[in-house]
């Protein structure tokens, strides 16, 4: 427990949410938009920073998990109520489905028992077919191929501006962001908690734990011991855009019992995403890539696709999964306590944020906490950074009443000054340039920044950021001062 000073808020928060990752940022929304007041709470100083900001991208049908799972059952909600939100908010997905393919005969002997799995997860659409047809729908994939799984429903998302929306929208619904702001320790009480920050108190009556791959060690701040985190590392390699004619669907492995396995898959924003890898790390920090994880990533991406071998590589990252012994979801409310955990959101989190939110939200109200049954809000809308639709630089009537739209700034990524003055003054503004590329996609392409780096940083430091970068930040549409 730190010494930090007491915030001296007058009332508690109803709710305090720990991590603004995909998942903490679902909930907050949800339960901001029913009239709950809420704090979220990240160490980091944007959301969506953790392992939201670095996974593979897809929305997930949710055909291959173990049926009769909570995972199957609220991965099948969230991609309903995703798809849904995405077009309302202007979030970037594409429907490019996917192809399971079998390379060995002992694959396609899988085939059938993969089939009857989706259809026992409620993924009714799927379907067989043979390598002529595998090979007419996809013909720069490598020989062997023997024949694969149609599953139309899975997708590309863009997984920047998910946890953005949801965050943008419950700020605009009460809800305040305390970013920059790690929780040391939780003084569980009877009438109120107090959660303690490297920057102050949060007092609440109920503590929601969301902090992914740190959810075990809030989790124990809580009382708790029934979970560990096991960080399972995944490097993914990003091809330059010229790459994406190589393919229309997502390409996918026959999984294993460990992992989805290697896909090749289109990216939203036009390039072509290789990986993950799956390997076990001690340090749930350790994001970086390997010389060997990426080499065995352009072995197996060279054998799916041979044209990748020619095509120049953007981007390395790599994202950790928070996987725990038990393969399942790590979801419970524990009314006597006033707590929630939400743990052990491994492979799939970004495609069933909703869902997991929807569920904890009637956990929560069944616990005793009040909800005001007030009906949905439409979503926000946020700016379209997809490659799919018709960003700025594209809309003619945009531009003539805004020449701003017409400024392209990054080249390679068509990013103009108007979209960066809006980040810049948007309600939940970029606090640095790594932010501001989540948001409008600048310094994303092929150039690394090389020619528009520094017009960028201009812009950066023209907006009104470094005062708000500077300080502690917790932000609601009330600009309240932080503690
Ligand atoms: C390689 C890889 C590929 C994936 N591919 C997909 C995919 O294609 N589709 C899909 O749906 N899912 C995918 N996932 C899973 C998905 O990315 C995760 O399930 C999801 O991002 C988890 O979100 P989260 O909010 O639980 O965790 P995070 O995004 O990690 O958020 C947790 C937050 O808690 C904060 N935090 C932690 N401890 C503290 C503390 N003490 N105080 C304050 N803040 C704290 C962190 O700063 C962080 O921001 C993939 C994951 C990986 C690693």
């Amino acid at each position: 427990m730190t010494g930090a000073a007491e915030t001296g808020e007058p009332r508690p928060a109803d709710v305090a949410v720990i991590g603004a990752g995909v998942v903490g940022t679902a909930i907050t929304r949800a339960l901001a938009v029913r009239d709950v007041s809420c704090v979220l709470i990240d160490a980091a100083n944007d959301v969506g920073t953790g392992t939201s900001k670095a996974n593979t991208a897809i929305l997930h049908t949710g055909f291959d998990t173990v049926p009769g799972s909570l995972e199957s059952r609220l991965l099948r909600r969230g991609y309903e109520l995703l798809g849904e939100y995405a077009r309302g908010a202007g979030i970037p997905v594409e429907r490019t489905g996917a192809l399971l393919v079998a390379w060995t005969p002992e694959q396609a002997a899988e085939l059938p028992a993969i089939e009857d799995k989706a259809r026992r997860n409620g993924v009714t659409d799927v379907y067989p077919i043979g390598a002529d047809e595998l090979y007419r729908r996809e013909p720069a994939l490598g020989p062997g191929a023997l024949g694969a799984l149609v599953i139309p429903g899975e997708s590309i998302i863009c997984p920047w501006t998910t946890p953005l929306a949801y965050a943008t929208q419950a700020l605009a619904a009460g809800a305040r962001l305390r970013l920059r702001s790690r929780v040391t320790g939780i003084r569980a009480r009877a009438m109120e908690h107090q959660v303690v920050t490297d920057t102050g108190v949060v007092r609440c009556r109920w503590v929601v734990n969301a902090a992914g791959l740190h959810s075990d060690a809030v989790d124990a701040m809580m009382g708790g011991d029934r979970f560990t985190i096991c960080p399972r590392r995944g490097e993914l390699i990003v091809f330059d855009k010229l790459a994406r004619p190589l393919l229309s669907s997502i390409l996918l492995p026959v999984p294993t019992a460990r992992t989805k396995g290697v896909l090749v898959a289109p990216t939203v924003y036009g390039n072509v995403l290789l990986g993950p890898t799956a390997e076990d790390v001690p340090d749930p920090a350790d994001v970086a890539t390997t010389a060997a994880g990426l080499a065995s990533l352009l072995d197996a991406g060279h054998r799916i696709l041979p044209g990748l071998a020619a095509e120049e590589v953007t981007a390395t990252y790599a994202g950790l999964r928070a996987a725990t012994a038990d393969r399942d979801y790590q979801i419970w409310v524990d009314g006597s306590r006033r707590y929630a955990c939400v743990a052990g959101i491994r492979s799939t989190g970004l495609s069933a944020s909703l869902g997991i939110a929807e569920y904890v939200t009637g956990l929560l109200a069944d616990a005793g906490l009040r909800l005001a049954g007030r009906a949905e809000p439409d979503p926000p809308v946020m700016p379209y950074i997809g490659q799919a639709g018709i960003r700025p630089y594209q809309d003619a009537a945009r531009i003539a009443a805004d020449p701003e739209y017409g400024a392209i700034v990054c080249h390679c990524e068509r990013v103009t000054r108007g979209e960066i003055r809006d980040a810049l003054a948007g309600p939940l503004p970029p606090a640095d340039i790594d932010a501001l590329r989540r948001r409008t996609r600048v310094l994303n392409g092929r150039c690394q920044g090389f020619y528009c780096a520094a017009t960028v940083a201009q812009l950066f430091a023209g907006s009104r950021l470094p005062a708000y970068a500077a300080a502690p930040a917790e932000q609601s549409p009330a600009a309240e001062s932080p503690a």
